[in-house]
């Protein structure tokens, strides 16, 4: 096969690419750039995970869906992550009266979402990077400065800093970017940061005394509380991850809790079929740090030399499960547009931020809605009745008619379609009830002119 050739900024080839953060999205980056035949180096702050373990404060395991395996699959992925996941099918609700009820997913009650190690896909992506040809893996390199123009990184070591040059700097450093900080502050750049209220805190339910899952593992379990939440999912090991979404101030709030007496308390009222799961709950809790749940928006993604990728672009709240999917289908968009710019660098980057921004902007914004739709709605009887119409519609009009949950989890229809086709998809479902409605009052009317 010819080499590709690339161009890039001022018509210069590309040869050697920077890829800041071997996270999720920056491991599948640097395997895709590599495999085109460019020499990746993927810089990381932390030391190799795989040989540390993960980081204390990080969200143990995810819910993989149809994006996030699309994108894997590129790289030979996709089945070695669906073996070390347990997909659940609905959700378990689970009531202040101990009292529980489940949602299926998807009409037919077969589509799961995936729950999956984070350390875990880490290792396998770490793996897969290691193992390609053109890339070179830099642990304990923190990017400190960056000059977009000329693309010279200083990176902080344990033996002082060091500096290196790339021709293109991907940032694919998280939502804290320390290369969006480098193009932050240049003129025409658009940048917001939005913290909810709430941050977030994970607690253990173990496996039973013989061994096995303390709830259906088949299932992401929630606790919604109206203003307030707690989710929990499987784990390989057979433990459960749980994840308080809590305000982090005021009443029923992370500070409200400090004695053991008053966290047990509180949860023995308020979570009374969890308590009992959770021997180590006071531990956790006190011990466990708060995370901050943020929506980064940040407009061009790309300056000179730079391009941001995942978090670092478009950092969302975790309420629709979307952040790594929408992050891993980054890489694949950037990808094509590479080979659709026939190689051509400027042209690939401008695509890429033209392409990606509606949908990230359009993720962001449905992941901040499912917030309430999670800790609150699901409760609600007019919404099981319209998730069961939903359901019902999907079944009669396969293909047809799809909900939002199945657009955004089980299928890769670009996020910013979504709304569109569902209120297109409600007007005509709309229309067809008014029309079965008007033709059953015709027929009540005959009937009662006939008696
Ligand atoms: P990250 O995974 O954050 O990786 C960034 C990497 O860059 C890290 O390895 C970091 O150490 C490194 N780094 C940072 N700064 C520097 C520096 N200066 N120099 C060098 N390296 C640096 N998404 C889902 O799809 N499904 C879910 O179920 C889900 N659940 C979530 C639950 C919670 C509580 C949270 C907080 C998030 C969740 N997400 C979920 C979102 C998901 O975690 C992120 O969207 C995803 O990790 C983004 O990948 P990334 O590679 O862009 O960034």
């Amino acid at each position: 096969m010819a080499e590709e050739v690339f161009t890039g900024i001022g018509g210069q080839p590309v040869r050697r690419v920077a890829v800041v953060g071997a996270g999720l999205a920056g491991c599948l980056m640097a395997v895709l750039l590599a495999r085109r035949g460019l020499e990746v180096d993927l810089y990381e702050r932390r030391s190799d995970p795989r040989l540390v373990g993960a980081e204390r404060g990080r969200s143990i395991n995810l819910a993989i869906s149809a994006r996030g395996l699309d994108a894997l699959s590129r790289v030979g992925l996709d089945e070695q992550a669906l073996a070390a996941a347990l997909p659940m099918h609905g959700r378990t609700l689970h009531g202040t009266d101990g009292k529980v009820g489940y949602q299926s997913y998807s009409a037919d009650g077969t589509r799961a979402i995936n729950s999956i190690s984070r350390s875990g896909l880490n290792a396998s992506l770490l793996d897969c990077a290691e193992q390609t040809p053109g890339v070179t893996l830099h642990f304990g390199h923190q990017l400190r400065t960056l000059d977009a123009r000329t693309g010279d990184l200083v990176l902080g070591t344990d033996d002082g800093e060091v500096t290196a040059t790339a021709d293109i700097v991907i940032g694919s450093d998280g939502a804290y970017s320390a290369v969006r900080r480098a193009i932050q502050f240049a003129e025409g750049f658009d940048f917001s940061q939005s913290f909810l209220p709430h941050g977030y805190k994970e607690l253990t339910i173990p496996p039973t005394a013989d061994g096995d899952f303390a709830l259906d593992e088949h299932s992401l379990h929630i606790w919604p509380r109206g203003s307030s939440m707690m989710i929990a999912l499987p784990n390989l090991d057979r433990s459960f991850t749980c994840t308080l979404f809590w305000p982090k101030t005021g009443a029923d709030s992370f500070a409200a809790l400090e004695r053991p007496d008053q966290i047990d308390a509180y949860f023995r009222t308020h979570y009374p079929d969890a308590h009992p799961l959770m021997p180590t709950l006071v531990e956790d809790f006190q011990h466990n740090p708060v995370g901050s749940l943020v929506t980064v928006r940040a407009y061009p993604w790309v300056r000179d030399r730079v391009a941001l990728l995942g978090d670092a672009a478009h950092a969302i709240v975790p309420f629709f499960g979307q952040g790594a999917n929408c992050s891993f289908e980054d890489c694949i968009e950037l990808d094509r547009c590479l080979t659709d710019s026939a190689g051509d660098w400027s042209a690939a980057l401008r695509l890429y931020q033209e392409r990606r921004k509606p949908n990230a902007d359009a993720i962001a914004e449905m992941a901040l809605e499912n917030f309430v739709e999670m800790s609150d709605k699901v409760n609600s009887k007019v919404f099981q009745a319209v998730t069961s119409t939903r359901h019902f519609l999907e079944r009669r009009l396969p293909e047809r008619y799809v909900s939002r949950y199945e657009l955004v989890s089980f299928t890769t229809t670009p996020y910013a379609q979504i709304n569109g086709r569902i209120r297109r998809q409600d007007t005509i479902a709309g229309a067809a009830a008014a029309v079965a409605l008007g033709g059953l009052a015709l027929g009540v009317r005959r009937l009662l002119r006939r008696g």
